[in-house]
């Protein structure tokens, strides 16, 4: 658990937990910025879109991933980075963050 905690910290103090704002909806989703992708984060849920998530805790092997106490951490000190985004890129991002992909800049 510790190692958890402190990989909760750095990604906090490092500014990778973000919520993400879509308008005109105001749906708002969390996403932690990790090191191989970004990973979707439902907090009140307790689901992690990681593939430790998907191995480790759903097996019970783990108790949690680090990203799902990121973003607890991250709202009790209020401290992450609002991304705002139109509802017209939602779908298209859901589905990048389920896999664990870094979404790529939307071309201009
Ligand atoms: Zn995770």
């Amino acid at each position: 658990m510790t190692s958890i905690l402190v990989e909760a910290e750095n990604a906090v103090r490092m500014g990778r937990v973000r919520l993400h704002v879509f308008k005109p909806s105001g749906r708002r989703r969390w996403v932690v910025v990790g090191r191989h992708g970004e990973y979707l984060v439902l907090p009140e849920a307790g689901y992690c879109s990681c593939p430790d998530f998907f191995f480790r805790v759903m097996s019970g092997e783990k108790p949690t991933c680090y990203h799902l106490v990121a973003v607890k951490l991250a709202i009790e000190r209020k401290q992450f980075n609002i991304v705002e985004k139109d509802d017209a890129e939602h779908d298209q991002l859901m589905e990048h963050w389920l896999k664990g992909e870094t979404p790529k800049e939307k071309e201009q």
